[in-house]
């Protein structure tokens, strides 16, 4: 039994049962690589730990752009017909995808299916609220970046597979990587991930930026922040919500310069 056992347990009874499940149409056009915090990525990947041959194909496959937005990635766990090979343990995000509450959220959720409808009732923006701050403190538990900066809770799955797979040389990286490495005990697969994502690239540019941000350097900031966002769409949208704050405080800061 992992470490992350009773973790499981909550997500699964306290937050996914909760989400009707909606009439998906497997047309596939939603399922690029998804966002997901440390324990959904793992309570999603244990669902194959019984089936290591599949589990070695999944991590090793190359997985194509996708058809629909050329620059994400498709998710790994699609199958050939459109279906989910991790289906009973899907993350949030794909939980959610589909229900008219998502298509308020922000900017990541602007990919938002018009075919698929909830069967039973819909989902309140507090029921969802509820939800986010729950996985939020499931996490917290593990590892102390749930909290500000939100862009390591919530990695897409190939962002993932890169802590996991490869040495970024940062603190937090190597912390998750040792959590995961125990949960999953995966490290015997050999290891065949082939696609890591340039995350370590972002990870300079952040940091470049949160050193230019506090030096007061606000003429290089904008140029930045639209490279972060923009130059690395396979390792997904994460960021954003700091970006979007950095930015009206960017903007806040350029006005109390003309005023003064
Ligand atoms: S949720 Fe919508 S877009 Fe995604 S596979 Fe189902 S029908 Fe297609
Ligand atoms: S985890 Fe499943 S539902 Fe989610 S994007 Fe991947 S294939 Fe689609």
């Amino acid at each position: 039994m992992g470490i992350l056992f009773s973790a499981y347990r909550v997500l699964r009874d306290e937050v996914y049962r909760k989400i009707p499940e909606i009439s998906c149409q497997a047309c596939g056009q939603c399922c690029v690589s998804p966002h997901m915090t440390m324990i959904e990525f793992c309570y999603m990947v244990t669902f194959l730990r019984d089936k290591p041959d599949y589990l070695t194909y999944i991590i090793s496959r190359m997985v194509p752009n996708h058809s629909y937005y050329p620059n994400l990635l498709t998710c790994r766990f699609q199958t050939p017909d459109n279906l989910c090979s991790i289906y009973p343990n899907r993350p949030l995000a794909c939980r959610l995808h589909g229900h008219p509450v998502m298509s308020n959220v922000n900017e990541q959720y602007r990919i938002y299916c018009q075919k698929a409808r909830p069967i039973d009732r819909q989902v309140s923006m507090d029921e969802v609220h509820c939800m986010l701050d729950r996985i939020a403190e499931l996490n917290q538990g593990y590892y102390s970046y749930y909290t500000p900066p939100y862009w390591i809770s919530g990695l897409n799955t190939e962002s993932w597979l890169t802590v996991l797979f490869t040495e970024i040389p940062k603190h937090v990286f190597r912390l998750l990587r040792k959590i995961m490495s125990r949960e999953l005990d995966i490290q015997h697969i050999p290891t065949m991930f082939n696609q890591p994502v340039h995350l370590q690239d972002k990870l300079v540019l952040i940091d470049r930026f949160q050193s230019e941000f506090s030096c007061g350097n606000y003429q290089v900031l904008g140029a930045l922040l639209e490279e972060i966002q923009h130059h690395f769409p396979e390792t997904g949208a994460y960021y954003f919500f700091e970006a979007e704050m950095y930015r009206m405080a960017l903007e806040e800061k350029k006005v109390q310069a003309l005023i003064s």
